[in-house]
């Protein structure tokens, strides 16, 4: 069902809310990760260990509740925006939700804004209490007070429908094509924590292949190894150089394809020896 819509079904959010007791102490994280896929930045994140190490790459995160203090690291630097931190401890009949977002403009503190779910449906209106994270590396975190009883169906929002339509408009075709129209803060490696200003520089300084830049910024290097941003790099060296992007050098993909522990390896040449 999920890999249908795309959307969790109460099942899967029942399986990674902590327990009532939890909740009702304090803000905490929810992990709405449910795709096997190699990615880690959140268990690496963590400075309270309260997301568990991976065994595996592909695993799924796991976290432990008691642990989690709600601090909002991890879901700064969730690729997938998976994670979401939720405060029913408010009173009042209130929660709060902090969503990654995104999108420009950031909403200011104090507006109201359409809270959705996670189909995109308006479930009610919402104000914005905090935008934190603007000046940090990662995604910046939108804390919405909502009621208490809806906080789960919550999971995104919308802006002013015309400021958000009026937006695109307001850019010409060529000044969408412009490079400098992209936000040099804007991540474009998130396992390697490489901007699109990195790789801008880079390429001004010479490196206009996928693996040129590679080699010199890590960008690709981390656990989706470039899987995502390899794409994304080859279409900015094209924007900036003017060349197409089909003639642009692409990565070389060498085995293995996902990051092991070296005790992998060591397990196999002992099987050689033996
Ligand atoms: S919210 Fe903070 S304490 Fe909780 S899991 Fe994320 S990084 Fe760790
Ligand atoms: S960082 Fe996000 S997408 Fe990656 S494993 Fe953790 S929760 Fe899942």
């Amino acid at each position: 069902m999920l890999y249908e819509t795309g959307i969790v079904t109460d099942d899967l959010l029942e399986s990674v809310l902590p327990s009532p007791g939890r909740r009702a102490r304090g803000p905490y994280a929810i992990i709405e990760c449910f795709q096997e896929i190699p990615c880690n930045p959140c268990t690496i994140s963590c400075p309270f260990g309260a997301i568990l190490p991976m065994g595996d790459i592909n695993d799924l995160p796991e976290l432990v509740p008691d642990l989690c203090t709600g601090c909002g690291i991890c879901a700064g630097v969730c690729p997938g925006l998976a994670i979401f931190i939720v405060d029913e401890s408010i009173g009042d009949g209130r929660a709060a939700i902090s969503i990654p977002y995104e999108f420009v403009p950031l909403p200011a503190k104090g507006d109201t804004v359409s809270a959705v779910d996670r189909a995109g449906n308006h479930v009610t209106d919402a104000t914005v209490t905090r935008v934190s994270g603007v000046k940090k590396k990662g995604t910046p975190l939108v804390t919405l007070s909502v009621p208490l009883d809806l906080v789960h169906q919550i999971r995104f929002f919308q802006q002013d429908k015309q400021l958000a339509v009026s937006q695109p408009l307001m850019t010409s075709e060529k000044e969408r094509e412009d490079k400098q129209s992209l936000s040099e803060a804007t991540l474009i490696c998130r396992c390697e924590g490489i901007t699109i200003g990195d790789v801008r520089k880079l390429v001004e300084e010479g490196y206009t292949t996928v693996d040129e830049i590679k080699r010199i910024s890590r960008a690709g290097m981390g656990p989706c190894q470039a899987r995502t941003c390899g794409p994304l790099i080859a279409d900015l060296i094209a924007r900036i150089t003017g060349v197409p992007v089909e003639d642009v050098e692409p990565s070389a993909h060498r085995p293995p394809v996902k990051p092991l522990p070296i005790s992998f390896f060591m397990e196999e040449e002992s099987d050689v020896l033996t």
